[in-house]
């Protein structure tokens, strides 16, 4: 009996030894700066195990200011090599309010893909982003290129739009008159200021500036 219990003791003081020098190995992986800023904690979940710095596209340096510290359950989801699990993610009405930007973005992504939950709708309205971290939340990333009509409404590829003023036609002597309708206009995936439809039976680019949505 005392053997069995001897070996029991061995296996946990080995496993407790394993576990200490993997945390040490993951540590390592993380710069002091990060290290200090998350206390070695997940900046999204606070997992504690598995964490590695991940840089917040399109910034690409290893500057701690765009990086931040997940865990492997996170990044995986990030990355969207797992399927994206909401429950997990209700993490994110804690870390929406990290003072840290970079996190900020992180959670305002993740967010945006969970939109259809009532419980981020909530948050995403209650989250407060300064200009330049909007920007980058914005930017690359998965968040969709905005397109807006004249008065700030979102357009959808296949909307019916009006033209707001008279407009010429680059390259051609038509003049598309104020409130022709433009159905079924295309956005340019691209820029966000584009839409393409068809007037007088002729495709032409129309700024959104210009239109109001029907
Ligand atoms: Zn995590």
């Amino acid at each position: 009996m005392i053997r069995v219990f001897d070996w029991l003791e061995l296996l946990v003081k080995k496993f407790y030894l394993w576990c200490k020098s993997n945390k040490s190995i993951h540590k390592m992986n993380i710069s002091t700066a990060l290290e200090t800023r998350s206390e070695s904690k997940c900046e999204l979940c606070s997992a504690t195990n598995d964490l590695t710095e991940h840089t917040v596209p399109p910034k690409n340096s290893d500057k701690p200011e765009d990086q931040i510290v997940v865990c492997s359950t996170c990044l995986a989801q990030i990355e969207e090599t797992s399927p994206i699990d909401t429950n997990h993610f209700r993490c994110l009405n804690e870390s929406m309010w990290s003072t840290v930007p970079a996190v900020q973005v992180q959670s305002y992504r993740l967010l945006k893909k969970l939109e259809s939950e009532g419980w981020a709708q909530d948050a995403l309205g209650m989250m407060y982003l300064d200009d330049a971290t909007l920007e980058w939340a914005q930017a690359g990333g998965d968040a969709k290129v905005l397109h807006k009509d004249s008065n700030g409404n979102i357009l959808e590829n296949g909307d019916t739009v009006t033209l707001i003023q008279d407009l010429n036609v680059k390259g051609s002597s038509l003049t598309a008159k104020r409130g022709v309708a433009v159905r079924r206009i295309r956005l340019d995936p691209n820029n966000a200021e584009y839409i393409e439809g068809k007037v007088d039976g002729q495709h032409i680019v129309i700024l959104t500036k210009f239109v109001k949505k029907q």
